[in-house]
């Protein structure tokens, strides 16, 4: 049997603070992205960090194809070689040289042809041929960010860590940056693993998703999957600006739990011609081709979706029905 790709045996690492990652068991599969995605603090960038081998953990190991990952104490150069990792800090790069050259400086001058080469294709696969012959001061953040996953990708890395490094990227910038990379995952086999706390990124783009909370897995499946029956509330919340209720407030949308609270995304929620519960529009949140609506019933406030701008106005009534929610 082939050896696991990228491998975590009980890892665990603690700061002196008591941040870290606790009894991480983890296997990453080759050619797809997987997203690491968790609160602030949770320990995604220690993770990280572990998996490429910038830190030692205290006990437990990372294996790549079967061999061990060193952390900074037991080599030289910290990092894996094949791996690369990309972050928000854009310390690397070379603001007064071309693009062009940031990229290709990365790669030995023994053969000059094979250089070229490598750096048009990735230039091209990343759409940034417009961008060669400028200068990385005159580029937007979101052109730098595309210059340093170039960079990154020039070596061809076997795996590519990304810690949040879209946060700087205005949206537009984002979305298709987020599309080239899944693109050259498609084309070149290139194994991802990314960390974000935007939902929109994560759902879009990852495979795998992999929930931290206080630096240890609590669930992890693929993006429809876990969105879709979330184990924990923690993770609901994470992915959407879903509703929560107590068991009360949940009767009160017709809703009868055992439990102690009930979650609700905004789309499961639906308008019924008669019957349901009777709401009232508090708010109106005009989103472009949909609107977001808070409506209250019973001093319980809900947020719901509409498919119709205009069809309702403040003070209008409906009446709701549930769809589909989740109990914990
Ligand atoms: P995330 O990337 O999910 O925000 P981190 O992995 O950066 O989380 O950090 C996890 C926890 O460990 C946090 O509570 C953080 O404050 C703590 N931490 C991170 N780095 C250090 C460090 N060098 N020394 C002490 N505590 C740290
Ligand atoms: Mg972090």
């Amino acid at each position: 049997m082939d050896k696991p790709f990228l491998k975590t045996t009980s890892l665990n690492k603690l700061y002196p603070g008591g941040g870290g990652i606790k009894d991480i068991h983890l296997e990453i599969q080759p050619g797809q992205i997987t997203a690491i995605i968790g609160a602030s603090g949770s320990g995604k960038s220690t993770l990280l960090s572990l998996l490429y081998g910038l830190l030692s953990p205290d006990t437990g190991e990372v294996n790549f194809k079967g061999e061990r990952v060193w952390g900074p104490e037991e080599k030289l150069i910290p990092g894996h070689d094949a791996m690369k990792m990309v972050t928000q800090a854009e310390d690397d790069l070379n603001l007064f040289a071309r693009v062009r050259e940031n990229v290709s400086i990365l790669l030995p001058n023994t053969d000059l042809r094979a250089k070229e080469e490598k750096t048009n294709n990735i230039l091209t696969r990343l759409r940034m041929t417009a961008l060669a012959d400028k200068r990385v001061n005159d580029l937007s953040g979101g052109e730098r960010q595309r210059v340093a996953i170039a960079r990154a990708l020039v070596t061809e890395p076997e795996v590519l860590l990304l810690d949040e490094p879209f946060n700087q990227v205005d949206t537009s910038f984002r979305d298709g940056l987020q599309e080239d990379i899944r693109q050259v995952v498609k084309d070149t086999g290139l194994t991802v693993i990314m960390v974000s706390h935007d939902p929109a990124e994560v759902l879009s783009m990852a495979d795998e998703l992999i929930v931290l909370k206080n630096g240890g897995i609590i669930e992890a499946g693929n993006p429809q999957k876990v969105y879709n029956d979330p184990q924990y509330l923690y993770t609901a919340k994470l992915l959407a600006r879903c509703n929560v209720l107590s068991a009360g407030e949940a009767s009160v949308c017709g809703v009868r739990t055992q439990k102690q609270q009930v979650m609700i995304y905004p789309e499961w929620i639906e308008t019924r011609r008669f019957g349901g519960s009777k709401w009232t529009v508090k708010q109106l949140l005009f989103r472009g081709f949909y609107e977001e609506l808070l409506v209250e019933n019973n001093g319980v406030i809900l947020r719901m979706l509409n498919g119709e701008p205009g069809k309702y106005g403040e003070g209008s009534n409906l009446s709701l029905k549930i769809k589909k929610w989740v109990e914990y």
